[in-house]
């Protein structure tokens, strides 16, 4: 399959392999940003391929990952009303929140239904026009253009009875949160292939030149991840640190321009906060005034939660490059995907859950023993 089979080539991934090897000289810490990057690092065992200079740390860009414990409750809150249809896409409803997750209270009766795009829930509104429609906006800049245009549309349509509860993150303020840390070691960075298809890579120029560090926009494939490796270690061989663009072939400089603009009109820039790392400032999105008729947290007025997320738990020193899941005294035994107790377990773009899939649970034992 074009642009897929030659991105798994076992002979040309050797070929980086072997280069990444001539190139490097000394150790270096390089972070890759995406969640679905750290998938593919994971299930392919690219990390077991490159020379032992060379460590990789897994990022904050796994969505499901960074949404608080407290939106996950306060959406829980929302769908529990019998006046309310409550529609999220279906890697959402395992997430577990306080009192279990959103299939849990289905069972027990609520309205909540999967659906593919945002824009189903406005057909779905229609239908209902004496129910409240809710679709649970999470995610990075990726997702944010079909949100934005869903809420766009209801406002043309007239719909009222359909809001977005958001919880919408920015990839360059964690990367500049994460470089801000004294105790930070990353020193470049695989940049986020999907999410500058949509914004593009000039807002990581000024984070390159003000920290000395590489940015590599890289995409999702083997050979794309290897590829984005070389290019990150010649900078950091060569003492540049620029953005540079491993993935051309969906990304350009100034990205999506018309979904950009779509963001900017629906969204305006707010402090949010990441699940495991905190409060990080202008980290997000939240509805504009224009747009505050279909924002749900306006409309249902969920009066504040409070969370405690299990102390064993050290998914934010794993999203901010810390330390690795096999670091952790519940991987595997008390925290799998099937009894997720943090953040980085409950989605399969979750550098735990990702770990755990592939077997590296075993492979922590075997060691141990
Ligand atoms: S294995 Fe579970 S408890 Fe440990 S860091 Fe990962 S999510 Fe948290």
């Amino acid at each position: 399959m074009k642009y897929l089979d030659e991105y798994r080539d076992g002979a040309i991934a050797q070929k980086l392999v072997e280069e990444i090897r001539r190139t490097v000289t000394r150790p270096w810490v390089l972070m890759e940003v995406c969640g679905g990057q750290t998938h593919s690092i994971v299930k392919y065992g690219l990390d077991y391929l490159l020379p032992p200079e060379i460590e990789l740390v897994h990022g904050p860009g796994c969505p499901v990952c960074v949404t608080p414990l407290e939106m996950i409750d306060r959406a829980h809150a929302i769908a529990r009303r019998p006046d309310v249809i409550f529609c999220s896409f279906g890697d959402m409803l395992r997430v577990p929140g306080s009192e279990g997750d959103l299939f849990q209270l289905k069972a027990t009766g609520a309205n909540v239904r999967i659906v593919y795009s945002p824009m189903d829930c406005l057909k779905i509104a229609r239908a209902n026009p004496d129910r409240q429609v809710v679709f649970f906006a999470i995610g990075f800049e990726t997702t944010a253009p079909a949100n934005a245009m869903s809420v766009m549309q209801a406002k043309a349509m007239g719909l009222r009875n359909f809001s977005l509860l958001v919880s919408h993150v920015m990839v360059p303020p964690s990367m500049t949160a994460i470089l801000q840390s004294p105790l930070n070691r990353v020193q470049g960075f695989l940049g986020p292939g999907h999410v500058c298809a949509i914004m593009g890579w000039s807002e990581y120029e000024p984070i390159a030149a003000r920290y000395r560090v590489p940015i590599v926009i890289t995409g999702f494939e083997p050979v794309d991840l290897l590829e984005g490796i070389l290019m990150t270690v010649r900078q950091l061989e060569q003492g540049r640190a620029r953005v540079e663009n491993q993935y051309a072939r969906a990304v350009s400089r100034e990205g999506n321009v018309p979904a950009r603009r779509t963001i900017a009109r629906v969204f305006d820039v707010a402090d949010r906060s990441w699940r495991g790392i905190g409060i990080i400032p202008k980290s997000g999105y939240k509805l504009s005034h224009a747009f505050r008729d279909h924002d749900a947290d306006r409309i249902f007025q969920v009066a504040s939660i409070r969370t405690r997320e299990p102390e064993v738990c050290i998914s934010g020193q794993v999203l901010r490059g810390l330390k690795k899941p096999v670091d952790c005294p519940a991987f595997g035994t008390q925290c799998t995907p099937q009894t997720p107790l943090g953040a980085t377990m409950v989605s399969a773009e979750g550098a735990c859950a990702a770990y755990f899939n592939y077997g590296r649970h075993l492979v922590a034992v075997e060691a141990k023993a």
